[in-house]
């Protein structure tokens, strides 16, 4: 009897990773009114998750959701060959999801203006009021852990039931922890080295067309 075929799921980071430029970063630095130092500072020494550092940095921040799409817009570099990476999966019958511990709104912007809306991703919501304020609400944050606003560990392995093989590719802190769950890693940046310092097997990349050649090859 033929083997039935492993049914696999991409999970990808989006700021670094899908977008080249991290929009969260260009959002917070633009539209900040105070210094976000103290908050940076106990976010990369591990003091405080992104949950919290969101929280402290959403009472800083000031701006209108046009404002801060219309600056995302004209900074937004989507990594050229993720497009074809969209196709190439869509063709191989491979699932991918988008996960990310940015802002859904600029997701929304970005998989718009490069027709890539059939895609489902995962992240926190900002909520914008009348007077340029924005809060941060958390859907996707694990309530035992509530470590980071969206938690990618618990998405992934939420999909262990439905995928035979789950590849994650990322490249910042908010992927160390999901990337330990994964069957294959792609990883760049700060995540390549935690990976390498854990003994986590990964592949370093440059960008998606690596992995579409990695896809051609073993798909
Ligand atoms: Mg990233």
């Amino acid at each position: 009897m033929p083997r039935k075929p492993k049914k696999v799921l991409i999970i990808t980071d989006f700021d670094g990773t899908v977008s080249t430029v991290d929009l969260g970063n260009e959002v917070i630095t633009k539209f900040t009114t105070a210094s976000l130092n103290d908050i940076e500072r106990a976010y990369v020494k591990g003091k405080i998750g992104s949950r919290i550092a969101y929280e402290r940095i959403a009472e800083r921040l000031k701006g209108s959701r046009e404002s801060m799409l219309e600056h995302i817009l004209a900074k937004e570099r989507l990594d050229p060959y993720f497009p074809e990476f969209c196709s190439l999966s869509r063709d191989k019958g491979i699932d991918i999801k988008i996960v990310s511990d940015g802002l859904d709104f600029y997701i929304d912007a970005i998989l718009e203006k490069h027709k890539l809306t059939g895609i489902e991703y995962y992240s926190n919501r900002a909520v914008f009021g009348k007077d340029s304020s924005l809060s941060i609400k958390f859907p996707s944050m694990n309530d035992f852990c509530a470590r980071c606003g969206t938690c990618k560990s618990s998405i992934l392995k939420s999909y262990r039931l439905i995928y035979d093989r789950i590849i994650y590719i990322g490249d910042g802190y908010s992927d160390f922890c999901p990337s330990r769950y994964a069957d294959v890693v792609f990883a760049k940046t700060v995540l390549f080295q935690r990976c390498e310092r854990e003994g986590t097997p990964c592949t370093l990349f440059k960008d998606f067309s690596e992995i579409n050649n990695y896809l051609i090859n073993n798909y």
